[in-house]
């Protein structure tokens, strides 16, 4: 094939009628119209000189014409480079400097603060809105509506993705069209997603979870998404049915459950509930089959390697766990000194290798080297355990181990016991430096509504159940936890907070 990422996903619907995306004001795009104003950036970009392997890096709302750049991109054998749209100026500075793109596109309104960085790295500035108009629609107007597919490799780079930044500094992650695309294979047909599938879409598509896995089974199957600008509460119970199946972050399930129009009618229909990105509470699973009857799948991957495991289709869809390694991936738990592989039921690093697996780290060769082993396995940063039956439990990350008094301590094991007693709703552990242990256990918890925590009671309550060097030595009480915008804890800034407590 000419251009496997384009031609799979893209290509094979040119010229076809059928519908792509459903818009908000009831709108449709049909996958013919999509790939011509795609075909006519693809002229924009031709005509601002970008190559093949160029890096094009965006930074704007999301919207139909969004998501027919990151095709344009394909098929010019560009590599698409999305932004969190919450980046300020001065972090977008880092990702255009640090990945040396060619072209920036940014929401209007940012232009005149962003004009300056692309300026100072050489690339070129263009404008698209939200709305759809801007200089690159300009441009694009009165352009073909069809463009000669630049002939590429599955192991060319397609995308550099940003990690989510929780655990430090983002690292682009360089994924190769055949990263995107086996991924995109297993996950549909794992999903049994086909053509007639109608997919709610109110994730972001600069992160791996809506950009990759949500819109890349869309494409590769030849299905349809509802594309919501955001996750908007009224706007989601509207839609739901009229689709088939939704993917989601652990937040979009608690609020659907928090409304009484969230009902088993409403949903009756539905197909699939897909979770990820963070770790979905049991309480949400057990809560969300209570109301609606469906068990909610939750799966586990990461920018670098996109999906890794998931819970089954037909099988136990197992609350607490993220299910099997997907097929064609291996997963092994090691020793985080030894590197070697641990026996099942035991913690410790969770690493994966398979056609999914990123090819480092972009400019960063020693924590390439650091994090991606030699043999291909990479070094995922989180820690788990495979239970009994072959699920795999995921118990935190490896940067949030606390190490008490010599010994290891794992958040989730406490956290888990926290969001059991009565009136919390949910709970984060952390470590914070101590002056005789290292470091010690704080307790962050967060009342369920119209509820008053006693933290005596919650601390007795945790003395029964946990051996005592696990026991928080200061239980605190926030009205919610700091949360990024795909639901994850930002347990960085809950040490920043409480990181004096005993110092
Ligand atoms: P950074 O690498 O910059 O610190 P990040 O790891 O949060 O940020 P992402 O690649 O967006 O960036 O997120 C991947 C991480 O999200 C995984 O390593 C894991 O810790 C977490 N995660 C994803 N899915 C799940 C899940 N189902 N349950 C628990 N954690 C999950
Ligand atoms: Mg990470």
């Amino acid at each position: 094939m000419a251009n496997p990422l384009y031609d799979t996903l893209f290509g094979r619907y040119y010229g076809q009628d059928t519908v792509f995306l459903h818009l908000q004001d009831g709108r449709t795009v049909t996958h013919a119209a999509f790939l011509e104003q795609a075909a006519q950036f693809a002229h924009v970009f031709a005509e601002l000189g970008a190559q093949p392997g160029d890096r094009l890096a965006v930074q704007i709302e999301k919207s139909p014409e969004a998501l027919a750049i990151y095709s344009a991109c394909a098929q010019s054998g560009i590599i698409f480079l999305p932004l969190n749209t919450a980046y300020t100026a001065e972090e977008v500075t880092y990702f255009v400097e640090n990945s040396g793109a060619r072209i920036l596109i940014c929401d209007g309104a940012k232009a005149e603060a962003l004009g300056p960085v692309a300026d100072a790295s050489g690339a070129t500035l263009e404008t698209l809105n939200g709305d759809g108009t801007g200089t690159l629609p300009d441009k694009a107007q009165g352009k073909p509506t069809a463009f000669e597919t630049m002939p590429c490799s599955a192991d060319d780079l397609a995308a550099f993705l940003y990690t989510s930044g929780t655990t430090g500094r983002s690292k682009g992650a360089m994924l190769t069209q055949a990263n995107l695309l086996s991924n995109a294979e297993v996950l549909a047909d794992y999903w049994r997603f086909d053509e007639t599938d109608v997919l709610l879409h109110a994730l972001p598509i600069f992160h791996t979870h809506g950009l990759f896995v949500a819109t890349n089974i869309a494409l590769i199957t030849g299905g349809s998404m509802i594309f919501l600008p955001r996750f908007d509460l009224d706007q989601v119970l509207a839609d739901l049915p009229r689709a088939t199946a939704m993917m989601g972050v652990p937040t979009f399930y608690t609020r659907l459950l928090g409304d009484a129009r969230f009902t088993r009618d409403l949903v009756k229909h539905m197909r699939l509930f897909v979770s990820g990105s963070a770790p979905l509470l049991t309480d949400t699973h057990v809560q969300f089959e209570d109301r609606t009857g469906h068990r909610i799948l939750e799966r586990y991957g990461m920018t670098e390697t996109n999906m890794n495991t998931s819970n089954p289709y037909d099988g136990d869809r197992r609350a607490g766990t993220v299910g099997f390694p997907l097929p064609g991936i291996e997963l092994k738990i090691t020793d985080a000194q030894s590197g070697a592989t641990i026996p099942d039921g035991e913690v410790g690093q969770i690493e994966v290798r398979g056609p999914n697996v990123f090819k480092g780290y972009w400019q960063m060769p020693e924590k390439t080297r650091e994090e991606l082993r030699e043999d291909g396995f990479f070094i995922t940063g989180d820690l788990g355990m495979i239970d009994d039956q072959g699920y795999v439990q995921i118990v935190g990350r490896n940067k949030d181990l606390i190490i008490s008094g010599g010994y290891n301590i794992y958040p989730k094991e406490i956290e888990l016991v926290l969001d059991d007693q009565p009136g919390v709703l949910e709970s984060a552990v952390i470590g914070v430096p101590h002056p005789d242990f290292g470091e010690t256990v704080v307790g962050v918890l967060v009342a369920e509504p119209g509820a008053t925590l006693d933290t005596e009671a919650v601390a007795a309550a945790v003395c029964q159940s946990l051996a005592r060097f696990k026991h928080p030595r200061k239980l605190v009480i926030l009205p919610e936890l700091p949360r990024n915008t795909m639901g994850k804890v930002q347990k960085n800034l809950l040490r920043d907070q409480f990181g004096a407590l005993f110092i």
